[in-house]
């Protein structure tokens, strides 16, 4: 069975980068009625805070990456991390070391003066250790001194990192904190961790973590690591480009939906398929899909599939989540004479809407009541021609069967019986309906307000 986790470090907002490697962790698992683990690593106590574990959650819960059982803290473990580098001590695999750092500084001094390789080589790796029982020390792993360590990892291929190159790490500090590398070696272990998928910035970890899975004799993971993301230019992705909170991307009315569609194809591939649904992600998603190159982030794209997200939502599930975008943003609850009449009006605000903000946009016509305030190019529109145009054409607005063909037939009549184009009459019908000219067609609008709103609108704007 499939046990993938997401270890975020609450030291800040969940940035892309993060919601990527959350929502890859949840495809593969999704898709493989595996469990999807939440850790929250924060074992570095100056730097994490209750702030960024809740804007970790709140943006998980946003993109709709849910996960299974309770947030395990990485810091209360603590105690169990301990245990197992005490097990190692015991079973001869590490041992203490007393080195004080002025000795290891001397080392360092004179190997790097020598040409040698700085990494620490403890005296007390070989000796007897209880010569020193009262003085403070570090546990350090017994690390292999030759040969090589192999990840053999799904997405990087095989690695292969000298073990010449590590050191006999610390797993427990003087004062019996475990290391960050201990404690995540243990957690995916007693988390029963299968696959590990993260950015490959912890590839050169993974080594390290390896040596404890075997010092162990656990089981190793598979490991999948992920190529970072980088900006349009091919650089470290910087703000302007993208790297930004997911709480931000929801501020700016992107969709759940295609946001999570388009992280998906943010290193990610399946054939030439560009838009999918959720269903197929997790059918689709799979480590051999994953590219070994950077993935470049595209507002464009992000913004084409969001409005193709858009479009295709159910109307009812379109406003519901357009009304949790409003209140994320602080705005008002709506009345329920404006909910159903948005929801009436759904299906021509999610034209071309890429975001909620322009849905939002577009839906002010709704939104805003009598009388309609009126922008500049509205004002201008209303001249006392337009305005007589309209107090003649507003009393055959009365009678019709208020459907899309009533009123075609009224208006595009009313038109030709005076030889106007209708372009010259919707200019002044958008301006009385919604005082702007962002708005869905006059036709649409009518047919959203209904008979009544129309008509005293245009009675309002002819005076
Ligand atoms: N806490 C690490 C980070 O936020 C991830 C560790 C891991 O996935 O192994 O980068």
């Amino acid at each position: 069975k499939v046990v993938t986790r997401f270890a975020p470090s609450p030291t800040g907002f969940l940035h892309i980068g993060g919601a990527r490697t959350a929502l890859f962790n949840w495809l593969y698992t999704r898709g493989r009625d595996g469990t999807f683990l939440l850790r929250i690593e924060d074992t570095d106590r100056a730097r994490s805070t209750p702030e960024a574990t809740k804007a970790i959650l709140d943006g998980l819960r946003w993109l709709g990456l849910d996960h299974d059982g309770e947030v395990i803290s990485q810091f209360e473990r603590a105690p169990r991390h301990a245990e197992v580098a005490h097990q190692l001590l015991a079973e001869g695999k590490a041992y203490k070391c007393f080195s004080t750092q002025e000795e290891i500084q001397e080392f360092r001094d004179a190997a790097r003066a020598e040409g040698r390789s700085t990494l620490y080589q403890s005296p007390w790796r070989d000796v007897d250790q209880s010569a020193h029982p009262d003085a403070s020390f570090v546990i350090r792993i017994k690390a292999p001194r030759d040969g090589v360590t192999l990840i053999k990892d799904e997405v990087q291929g095989e690695v292969k990192i000298r073990n010449d190159q590590l050191d006999d790490m610390v797993l427990l500090r003087g004062d019996g904190t475990p290391v960050y590398m201990l404690a995540v070696a243990v957690d995916d272990h007693d988390m029963g961790v299968t696959h590990v998928i993260r950015g490959d910035d912890h590839l050169n970890n993974a080594a390290r973590q390896m040596m404890i899975y075997t010092a162990m004799d656990w089981p190793l993971p598979v490991y999948a690591h992920i190529p970072l993301i980088h900006g349009p230019d091919g650089k470290k992705l910087s703000k302007r480009h993208g790297a930004l909170g997911v709480e931000e991307y929801q501020a700016m009315g992107y969709p759940a939906a295609g946001m999570r569609n388009y992280l998906a194809r943010l290193g990610w591939s399946h054939g030439d398929d560009e838009f999918f649904t959720d269903a197929q992600a997790k059918e689709w998603f799979d480590l051999g899909g994953i590219g070994k190159s950077p993935a470049r982030f595209d507002f464009k794209k992000l913004e084409n599939l969001c409005g193709q997200h858009i479009a295709a939502t159910e109307d009812a599930a379109l406003l519901h989540e357009f009304a949790s975008y409003r209140a994320a943003a602080g705005q008002e609850t709506l009345p329920d004479d404006k909910l159903t009449l948005l929801g009436s009006g759904m299906y021509c605000l999610k034209e071309r809407a890429k975001t909620f903000t322009e849905l939002f946009d577009k839906a002010s016509f709704i939104l805003n009541s009598r009388p309609i305030n009126l922008d500049d190019k509205s004002a201008a529109q209303l001249d006392i021609v337009s305005r007589g145009i309209l107090s003649e054409l507003t009393p055959h607005l009365q009678n019709v069967t208020w459907s899309r063909e009533g009123l075609e037939t009224v208006i595009m009549g009313f038109a030709e019986a005076r030889e106007m184009k209708f372009g010259k009459l919707a200019g002044p019908l958008r301006a009385a309906l919604a005082g702007r000219s962002a708005t869905p067609s006059v036709f649409d609008m009518m047919l959203v307000l209904g008979a009544d709103e129309t008509i005293a609108r245009l009675n309002d704007a002819s005076q």
